[in-house]
């Protein structure tokens, strides 16, 4: 287990209540009174939303505490005088604040229930907990934040992007199910939380190339300009920080790839047009486009040789699958399916878990988050089930293994 070291940066995200005060107002009056309680407090986990005990009058304040290090702080860290201390307000936007902005249906002009793009306030309630809860191998994540954030920094401070190379565009790209959507999503949201002195509001816009490109080849032409519209519209306000997520990128190159035979000429406009507004509006210094590709050797798009980051995903190693099984089953705990048991100390559970890690290996995190619910069916089709009883750990493992099997 590793410490904090004593001059790291302590990054203190607080989650407040959505009460009429405003964030400045939380802010005074909370960050003293918090700043003792870190101060004070030993082996506080890392990364992982605690409930801080704060007086009386201020704890209804606050919903959750989650700390993070700039160094790779372990699991736990203990903070103390010597740490520079960066404290974090924010409020949630509830869940569909905004959605349907660029939802095309019922309008009319028959190119109904097409949904080409997304549009979501952060940090929004549907994206929390989803940081913490992607696995990968130490320090990963932390990169792709310090980059997106320098990445702002300097189009802040307007660096010369002749003189240095900064696109604020990131590629995340390997085998499907290895949480690079999740991932995107997720560092927007971290990226809104951080950012809130330099960006009133961030907006996610999720352009879904799928459905650009689904039926409606002669309409996409015109969805496309309708999305764009809105978009430069968000990128106009620079008080507005404009994340815009780009699923499965390939998809837009097979489409040009495709066209040189018989596709409709249409298409071709569609994906031409695609690019050359993602290409325009990359040139705005508060928007950061975030792309996500199954294939990155096949990709041949011009916008993409800009990446300033292209990082693979790859499937979860051991202690990733691990740390994902267990945090699935301290769900299953804290929710009361399973009954509670330490992980960490029973030799028996630790050995199952062990052998079901190894035989999960190659296996995606999303094929992973899929078995408990799997292995739940298997036990509750057994004899052994009656409803209403917790069901103990061992007996949860063995029927996650025979789920497994089934599946490989
Ligand atoms: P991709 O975009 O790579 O196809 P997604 O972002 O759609 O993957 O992820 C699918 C699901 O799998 C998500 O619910 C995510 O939580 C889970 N998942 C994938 N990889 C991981 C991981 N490394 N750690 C935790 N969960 C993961």
């Amino acid at each position: 287990m590793s410490f904090l070291s004593n001059s790291s940066t302590v990054h203190v995200e607080v989650r407040v209540k959505c009460l009429n005060l405003g964030l400045g107002d939380m802010r005074d009056r909370l960050e003293p009174a918090l700043k003792t309680y870190v101060q004070s407090a030993r082996n506080l986990p890392h990364n992982v939303p605690l409930i801080p005990t704060l007086p009386e009058e201020k704890s209804p304040l606050v919903e959750n505490v989650l700390l993070e290090c700039d160094s790779d702080g372990g699991q736990q860290i203990n903070p103390s005088s010597h740490n520079k201390f960066r404290f974090h307000f924010y409020k949630l936007h509830p869940t569909n604040a905004g959605a349907g902005l660029f939802d095309e249906s019922g309008n009319g002009d028959g190119i109904d229930s097409v949904i080409a793009a997304h549009h979501v306030l952060l940090p929004a309630s549907q994206f929390e907990g989803l940081w913490e809860n992607l696995i990968y191998e130490s320090g990963l994540k932390e990169k792709l934040l310090k980059f997106a954030l320098s990445a702002l920094s300097f189009s802040q401070h307007q660096v010369d992007t002749n003189v240095i190379a900064c696109n604020r565009l990131l590629l995340l790209h390997g085998p499907p199910g290895t949480g690079k959507t999740s991932l995107c999503k997720a560092l927007t949201q971290k990226l809104a939380i951080r950012t809130q002195e330099s960006y009133a509001y961030t907006h996610l816009v999720e352009i879904n190339s799928h459905s650009l490109f689904s039926k409606w080849f002669s309409e996409s032409g015109k969805l496309v300009a309708r999305l764009f519209s809105k978009i430069a519209e968000l990128v106009a306000d620079r008080n507005n920080l404009v994340c815009v997520l780009i699923d499965e990128v390939e998809s837009l190159a097979y489409a040009r790839s495709a066209m040189s035979s018989n596709e409709p000429r249409d298409a071709m406009r569609v994906v031409n047009a695609v690019l050359t507004q993602l290409d325009d509006i990359k040139t705005c210094s508060n928007v950061l486009i975030l792309a996500t590709s199954n294939l990155a050797q096949t990709i041949d798009l011009a916008f993409l040789d800009r990446a300033d980051i292209r990082q693979y995903i790859g499937l979860p190693g051991l202690p990733a699958i691990r740390s994902i099984y267990k945090s699935m089953l301290n769900e299953l705990m804290s929710k009361g399916i399973l009954q509670r048991e330490d992980l960490e100390t029973e030799d028996a559970e630790e050995g199952l878990l062990s052998n079901l890690a190894e035989m999960s290996s190659g296996l995606s995190g999303r094929t992973l988050r899929k078995l408990p619910l799997l292995a739940h069916t298997q036990y509750t089709s057994s004899q052994l089930y009656e409803e209403n009883e917790k069901i103990s750990l061992s007996d949860f493992l063995d029927a996650m293994r025979l789920a497994l099997e089934q599946h490989l």
